[in-house]
């Protein structure tokens, strides 16, 4: 049986094949994926990783698509969602989430239960499996602050549980973490009053809807934060607000995101993050780190 219908028939409606990455990604544009699955259990995952091995086919993990621009022509492969992991349980100060669940949502648990360690990661719209391998963070916290472990398994098929030790850590990078799919993670809080969480968790919100341009499809900041300096305040200072290339736009709200603002190919935004490097590069001299992650085969 060809690999295909193998995993048709294990998966069954789990199983998509060419699949827009559009319906899949916050920027709301990409190419299809070769096959889409829903791997929920550790079987489900024995078994597309074993399939994957053996008939030599590339394998793509994916959150909830926040960080992530898919090319035009789509990606090879299989790409297998985390979506339906969303466990989450509160046990003393420990939370644990599967990988699919929503970063957010494990930020408004430990809020509710009188936890702190989360409550500035509120808002951002990842999944937690996407929030570890970024090292996700924002407001002055990250997601490895009260990290305690990852369950993973590796690409193999070998589980294992690693340490926040385990994992070396900087400003949105993890090392040695594309080695592994994040199943679950473990985070040790610290008890806090309920009431001043909540308040830092709203005023958080409320501060992305101020300041983020949320009514339009984009990725988040597109650059790392360059040492002493904000990717977006080069970027304004270099006068690219509004700059735009057929339907992505960088954003006049916040110089840092890139927006689709009209039917944008993933070819327009992966040319206009091309064009605000030369320009900021040009202008202050400084290289701006791409933070987002480009997927797949573009079509120029
Ligand atoms: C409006 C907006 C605001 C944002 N604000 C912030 C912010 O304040 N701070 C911030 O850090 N980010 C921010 N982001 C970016 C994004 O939400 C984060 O990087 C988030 O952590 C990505 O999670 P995800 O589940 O969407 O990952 P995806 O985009 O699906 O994947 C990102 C990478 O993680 C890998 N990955 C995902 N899940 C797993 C897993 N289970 N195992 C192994 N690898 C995995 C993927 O293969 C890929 O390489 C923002 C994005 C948007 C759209």
């Amino acid at each position: 049986m060809d690999y295909k219908k193998e995993l048709a028939a294990y998966f069954k409606e789990n199983c998509l094949f060419d699949e827009p990455m559009s319906r899949h990604t916050t920027y709301r544009t990409g190419g299809p994926a070769q096959v889409y699955v829903y791997p929920a259990s550790s079987e489900d995952w024995s078994f597309v990783l074993k399939l994957a091995r053996t008939e030599n086919i590339p394998l793509h993990i994916i959150g909830f698509g926040s960080n992530i621009l898919v090319g035009g022509k789509g990606i090879g492969g299989i790409v297998c969602s985390t979506k339906h992991m969303n466990q989450t349980a509160v046990k003393g100060n420990r939370i644990t989430a599967q990988a699919g669940a929503a970063l957010d949502k494990v930020c408004e648990i430990s809020v509710e239960a009188g936890l702190a360690g989360m409550e500035k990661l509120s808002g951002i719209p990842g999944s937690v499996g996407g929030a570890v391998y970024m090292n996700a963070g924002a407001f002055g916290q990250e997601t490895f602050d009260c990290l305690e472990y990852v369950e993973v398994i590796d690409f193999e098929g070998k589980p294992a549980m690693l340490l926040k030790k385990d994992l070396p850590h900087s400003y949105r990078h993890v090392e040695g973490i594309e080695d592994y799919i994040v199943l679950s993670a473990g985070f040790m809080l610290e008890s806090k009053d309920f009431a001043s969480l909540t308040e830092t968790r709203n005023s958080i919100l409320h501060k992305r809807i101020e300041k983020q341009p949320l009514d339009f499809p984009s990725a988040g900041s597109v650059f790392k934060r360059p040492v002493g300096d904000y990717a977006s305040r080069l970027i304004d200072e270099a006068g690219l607000r509004g700059l735009s290339i057929g339907g992505a736009k960088v954003s006049e709200k916040h110089a840092g995101f890139i927006i689709n603002f009209n039917h944008a190919t993933p070819e327009d935004i992966k040319d206009l993050m091309a064009e605000v490097r030369r320009q900021v590069k040009e202008k202050s001299g400084i290289e701006l780190e791409l933070e987002q992650i480009l997927w797949g085969d573009f079509a120029r």
